[in-house]
C-alpha cells in the first residue's frame, strides 16, 4: 500500500459516509448509515443532528491525510508508529469490551493514532457483515480464508453501499450463519480456524463478543458436499428440520441458524444431539415436508454423524468399527418387522446410561433364550466404550444410536412402513425426545 492508495481510500469513505449522512431512513445510503452507526454511533456522519452539520468539512478535516501531526511526541496505539490523531469512541470502533472502554488517563481525549492506522478503522465496516445491528468480522492466521472471508462482505457491502442503490434487505440469519455459509463454499483447505468478532458500538450499550472457531471444525465444512454426499445432504435435512412455520403459515427457514450455531459455537459433542433430534423430529413430524427428505434423513443424517465424529470429535477408526458391530447386532434384534415397541424402547433408552444399560441387560437375557449359540451381545471393550463419564459417553451412546437407524434404513425402514405404522411410530418417536430421560446431564466442557 502506497500514500496514493491511502488518499483513494480517505476519499472513498469520505464520500460513502456523506452520502450516508444525508440517506432517508429508508432511502438510497440508509443500509450504509445503520452500519456506519454501529461501527461510529458519533461521528459527524452519523449523529442524530447531522443533518445540521457541514458532514464533508468536518470528516475531511479528520480523515484527510494530516498536514502535521496534532499528536507530536506520540506513538499509535495501535502500531507504535508516530500518531498523527487522537481519536475517541465516536470515531473509532470499539476494539476491546466495555469493561475496557474508556480507559485512557484523566484529562486524555481519546488514543493516539496514526493517519494509516485511523483509515484502516474507517475501511473496516466494508469488509464487515451487518446483520441486525451489529457487525461480524473475522480474522485468521490463514491469510488466504482470511482475505476470501472479508472479500465476500466486502462484495455485499458494495451492492448496497452506494447512493444509487436502495436500502439492502432485512438479514435474519445470526453471525454463525455467516461463518456456517462462507466456509460451506469456500474451495481450500483452511490452514487454521477463524476468530469471528460481533459488535456493536451504538448509543444502545456498546458490545464485542470473540468466538474462536477451531481450525477442525472449519475444515470440516469445507467441501463437505463433495467429500461426502450423504452427509452433505444430512446437513441439509439438519437445517431444514429445524425451519419453523411463522404465524402466517409461512415457512420461516431459520434452521440454518439453529444448525450454524450447533455446529460452530457449542461444545462440540452438542452438535450430535442437535442432529439426533432433527432426526427424530422428521420422522415424527406432522408436518407436510418433501417426500424425499423424509425418506432419506434416516440415511443421510446418521452419515453426516459418522463424519463429524471423524473429523471433528476425532473419534478412533477402532471405536466407530466397535460401535458399528454393535449396532449391527442391536438392528438384527429390533428387526425389521417389528418397529413399534422395540425401537421406541431402544430411542429412549439410548439417551440415558442407566437405561441403555438396563436395556442391554434385558436384551442379552432374551437373546440368550432364543438363541443360546449367540455371542454376547456387548463385549467388555463395547461396554467400557458405550458407558465412559462425560461427553466422550455421550458421543458413543449418539453414534450406537445413529449406527442402529443407519442399519435399519439399509434394511428398509421407514420405506416399508403403511401410513398407519408410520403415524403411530411418529407419536412414539415424538415422546421420546432427548430430554426428557430423568438421569441425563449434559457433561460440561
Ligand atoms: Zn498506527
Amino acid at each position: 500500500m502506497t500514500g496514493a492508495d491511502l488518499d483513494l481510500v480517505s476519499g472513498a469513505v469520505q464520500r460513502d459516509a456523506v452520502a450516508a449522512a444525508r440517506a432517508t431512513k429508508e432511502g438510497p445510503g440508509s443500509y450504509w448509515q445503520r452500519v456506519l452507526g454501529a461501527a461510529f454511533p458519533n461521528s459527524p456522519a452519523t449523529h442524530p443532528g447531522r443533518a445540521r452539520r457541514d458532514v464533508a468539512a468536518e470528516l475531511a478535516a479528520f480523515l484527510d491525510r494530516p498536514a502535521a501531526s496534532e499528536m507530536v511526541g506520540f506513538a499509535c496505539v495501535l502500531c507504535a508508529r508516530p500518531a498523527d490523531r487522537v481519536v475517541g469512541k465516536d470515531r473509532f470502533p470499539l476494539v476491546a469490551s466495555i469493561l475496557y472502554r474508556n480507559t485512557t488517563a484523566p484529562g486524555a481525549p481519546g488514543w493516539p493514532l496514526c493517519w494509516p492506522c485511523l483509515l484502516a478503522g474507517w475501511a473496516m465496516p466494508y469488509g464487515a457483515t451487518y446483520v441486525r445491528g451489529q457487525l461480524v468480522v473475522f480474522d485468521s492466521s490463514d491469510q488466504g480464508l482470511l482475505g476470501y472471508l472479508t472479500g465476500r462482505a466486502v462484495e455485499e457491502n458494495r451492492r448496497y453501499v452506494s447512493v444509487d442503490q436502495v436500502a439492502a434487505p432485512v438479514r435474519l440469519e445470526r453471525p454463525t450463519t455467516v461463518a456456517f455459509r462462507a466456509l460451506r463454499e469456500y474451495r481450500e483447505t483452511p490452514q487454521s480456524g477463524v476468530r469471528m468478532l460481533v459488535f456493536r458500538n451504538d448509543n444502545r450499550g456498546a458490545q464485542l463478543r470473540s468466538h474462536r472457531i477451531a481450525q477442525r471444525r472449519c475444515v470440516f465444512l469445507v467441501g463437505l458436499d463433495a467429500r461426502d454426499k450423504a452427509a452433505g445432504l444430512g446437513l441439509r435435512a439438519v437445517c431444514r428440520a429445524f425451519d419453523v412455520h411463522g404465524r402466517d403459515g409461512t415457512m420461516r427457514r431459520l434452521g440454518e441458524n439453529v444448525a450454524a450455531t450447533s455446529l460452530l459455537e457449542q461444545p462440540e459433542h452438542r452438535f450430535l444431539s442437535d442432529a439426533r433430534r432433527a432426526l427424530l423430529g422428521i420422522v415424527s413430524s406432522g408436518q407436510p415436508r418433501p417426500q424425499e427428505q423424509s425418506t432419506d434423513a434416516p440415511g443421510t443424517i446418521p452419515a453426516l454423524a459418522r463424519r463429524y465424529a471423524k473429523e471433528v470429535l476425532n473419534v478412533s477408526t477402532v471405536d466407530t468399527g466397535r460401535i458399528e458391530q454393535v449396532s449391527e447386532r442391536v438392528a438384527a434384534l429390533i428387526g425389521n418387522g417389528e418397529v413399534r415397541g422395540p425401537l421406541h424402547e431402544f430411542t429412549e433408552a439410548s439417551r440415558s446410561p442407566r437405561k441403555l444399560n438396563s436395556w442391554f441387560r434385558r436384551r442379552a437375557v432374551d437373546r440368550l433364550i432364543t438363541d443360546p449359540q449367540a455371542g454376547p451381545l456387548l463385549e467388555p471393550a463395547d461396554y467400557e466404550l458405550l458407558f465412559q463419564e462425560g461427553a466422550d459417553g455421550f458421543v458413543a451412546r449418539d453414534l450406537l444410536f445413529f449406527a442402529v437407524i443407519a442399519r435399519l434404513h439399509e434394511r428398509g425402514w421407514g420405506r416399508s412402513l403403511d401410513e398407519t405404522t408410520r403415524a403411530e411410530l411418529a407419536a412414539e418417536l415424538a415422546n421420546a425426545t432427548p430430554d426428557d430421560t430423568d438421569d441425563e446431564e449434559e457433561p460440561r466442557t
